[in-house]
């Protein structure tokens, strides 16, 4: 007799490992270890049996409470305008029309998308991490928390700004969203800038090297001479951009900022160790902002190297299916230290740039994320910036959260002056007028007057937010004494 892993049968039915395991456990009393168990073939029949007619059961439920929806319907309509128009407990929001996956809803929304998955399934719908919604669904989902939405076609990057008057930064990042909302037509292709993240000793800065050996842009000039946090390989004509780990919270500090430092996040788990908590943080962290995952499975060179295993944990905690196991998930075994691999990932990392499709206005004023930030002896404030939009120019007038400058000096990542640097180029910059931050974003702007004052207005606000937590924070310590 045959028997299927539990992952398999999921994945038939149109629902996660664990949701399955779930429903085994308290419908079946089946006690099941994992997603690779196996279930015999008369066991599975019964399970889908009994899992359709759930479905229909619940499908006939939800009939009959849409009919008396559907009576409530219009007075509930003019009860939700009002509401809208005075009270605003009913949010507004805007989505793209394509690529609308569940993830992505639930952070629009502000849920966990498990949250919704669970509600759904109540609702009768089955619904899967990360899966592609068609419009009636999103409307359904929103609309039960309190949210209606309104779709902006064609795909434009999903960044949701909250309008806040006095947040100059964010006033300053609507510029850039109005031209590439309404100047589609500018928009070009650049270069996709990866983030390589993981646990600590799986082997990112072994990656990093070996990536930047074996496929230096331009090998006969000078090689490398220093290293700015990032640099740009060449290859097979494509132009990648590499990061070392920002930090974590530089996705969503960037994001509430109206700009994303990295399209793809390369995840390392050393095939001799697996999946440890860094992992799962880092991997969580790349969910969260919407970056689509590589999974590079490293160390293979090593004895003692165990990829199925690797993969397993991929699954269960991380609940990453890889593509050969019949998921969505891009896995490249490497070794950093032999370099085999490396080719096969940067081929797929060309492969995912082309599906995300990765836009900039590619002239005009440049806007850049500083990755970042020191003070040298010499130079006196470092910044290295990846240029997100436009083309940043020796001589730029530029202000970066609270601190301002004119671009004095730009070095490349091959310890080169330049004067230009154009989208996903990263660059060192001179000329800060003090240390800025990291993960703020450089805005060019006029001139040096309004680059100061806009600082200043930064400078101030940030300072009055500050008092005002340490505040809170006094208050609170207070009680906790009492
Ligand atoms: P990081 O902390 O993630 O940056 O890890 P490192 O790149 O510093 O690597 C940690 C250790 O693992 C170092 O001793 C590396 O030499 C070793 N290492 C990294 N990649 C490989 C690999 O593919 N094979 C073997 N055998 N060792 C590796
Ligand atoms: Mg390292």
């Amino acid at each position: 007799m045959s028997k299927t892993r539990v992952y398999e049968i999921a994945k038939e039915l149109g629902m996660n490992s664990k949701e399955l395991i779930e429903i085994l456990q308290e419908e079946f009393d089946i006690q099941v270890k994992s997603h690779m168990s196996t279930l015999e073939d008369e066991t599975v029949e019964a399970i889908k049996e009994l899992i359709e007619e759930m479905r229909e059961t619940k499908k006939t439920e939800k009939k009959h409470k849409d009919l008396s929806k559907d009576a409530k319907e219009l007075s509930k309509e003019e009860e939700e305008i009002t509401e809208l128009t005075e009270e605003r407990t009913i949010k507004e929001i805007r989505l793209s029309e394509e690529n609308l996956t569940l993830d992505k809803l639930a952070k629009v929304i502000g849920v966990e998308q498990n949250d919704i998955i669970k509600d759904m399934f109540l609702k009768g719908k089955i619904l899967r991490p990360g899966q592609e919604l068609d419009k009636n669904t999103v409307e359904e989902i929103a609309l039960s928390y309190n949210t209606i939405v309104s779709f902006d076609s064609p795909k434009i990057e999903p960044e949701v700004v909250e309008s806040d008057e006095e947040d100059l930064e964010l006033q300053l990042a609507k510029r850039w969203i109005e031209i590439y909302e309404k100047e589609q037509d500018r928009l070009t292709n650049r270069p996709p800038v990866v983030t390589i993240m993981g646990h600590v000793d799986h082997g990112k800065t072994s990656l990093l090297d070996a990536i930047r050996h074996s496929h230096l842009a331009e090998k006969e000039e000078g090689g490398i001479t220093q290293s700015i946090g990032a640099y740009q390989i060449e290859y097979k004509g494509e132009k990648i951009t590499f990061i070392d780990t920002p930090g974590h919270e530089a996705f969503t500090e960037m994001r509430a900022r109206g700009a994303q430092v990295t399209d793809i996040v390369v995840l390392v788990i050393a095939a001799d160790d697996g999946v440890m908590p860094q992992t799962i943080e880092a991997c969580n962290h790349a969910k969260s902002a919407n970056v689509p995952i590589i999974v590079a499975i490293n160390k293979i060179d090593k004895p003692n190297a165990n990829i199925d295993l690797t993969k397993q944990q991929m699954v269960s905690k991380l609940n990453l299916v890889p593509e050969d196991w019949g998921g969505d998930t891009i896995t490249v075994p490497i070794s950093a230290k032999t370099s085999k691999g490396i080719d096969d990932l940067l081929e797929m990392i060309i492969l995912v740039a082309e599906l995300q499709d990765i836009k900039c206005i590619p002239d005009g004023k440049a806007r850049a994320v500083i990755i970042e930030s020191k003070v040298d002896k010499a130079m006196g404030p470092l910044g290295t910036v990846i240029v997100k939009d436009g083309i940043l120019k020796t001589g730029d007038d530029f202000v970066a959260g609270a601190t301002y400058g004119r671009v004095r000096r730009m070095i490349n990542d091959k310890g080169q002056s330049v004067d230009e640097a154009t989208p996903s180029t990263p660059v060192q910059v001179l000329g800060f007028n003090d240390v800025p931050s990291m993960h703020s974003i450089l805005y060019v702007v006029d001139s040096k007057d309004e680059a100061r004052t806009i600082a200043e207005k930064i400078r101030q606000r940030e300072l009055e937010k500050s008092q005002s937590s340490n505040k809170r924070h006094i208050k609170l310590e207070d009680i906790m004494e009492m």
